[in-house]
């Protein structure tokens, strides 16, 4: 899905520090229970994307015209903090994002999608309190800034979230 994937052997070590972050897509089995109910616990419902262009958490894509999409509220730190046995306490947010309303094929390519705006690398530790963000505006500058933020110890994880609007896009962890 992504360079350091596919370059997990002698190619990362031979990087080292420029190795390129994956972008997270919500996990299939989340977005399974949130095509049943959201993290609000709303009945999802399933809309045809006349237009396309939304932003699919699912797929790390924007929609295209005429697919079966909808908006779900979703809380990403409590499905973090779920894994690894964390309370986020205050922390926890919920939030709209679409996904496809059947079950899809997920991310397909490299890259961080979702560039093309102000963006912000929010940092969060391993208890899920924040530490911070930072703003990134070109495209280019998203694997410094996801370095900048996990190179900090104190750092489990970043979002990526949309600035005008607040919505989350996607994490990125250290693995
Ligand atoms: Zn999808």
């Amino acid at each position: 899905m992504s360079v350091s994937r596919r370059s997990s052997g002698p190619l990362r070590a031979s990087l080292g520090r420029m190795t390129t972050y994956t972008a997270r897509p919500i996990d299939p089995s989340v977005l399974k229970e949130l095509r049943s109910a959201d993290d609000a616990g709303r009945e999802m419902v399933p809309v045809t994307d006349e237009e396309g262009g939304a932003p699919l958490r699912c797929c790390l894509r924007r929609s295209a015209p005429g697919e079966r999409i909808a908006l779900v509220s979703y809380a990403p730190l409590r499905r973090w903090a779920a894994e690894t046995d964390t309370d986020p306490g205050a922390y926890d947010e919920q939030g709209p994002v679409f996904i496809h309303a059947e079950e899809c094929a997920g991310p397909a390519g490299d890259g961080h999608p979702f560039t093309n705006g102000h963006r912000t690398v929010r940092r969060y530790s391993a208890e899920g309190r924040i530490l911070g963000g930072q703003l990134v505006e070109a495209a280019g500058d998203f694997d410094a800034a996801f370095r900048s933020a996990l190179d900090d110890p104190a750092v489990a994880l970043v979002h990526v979230r949309a600035v005008e609007y607040g919505c989350f896009l996607y994490e990125v962890r250290r693995d």
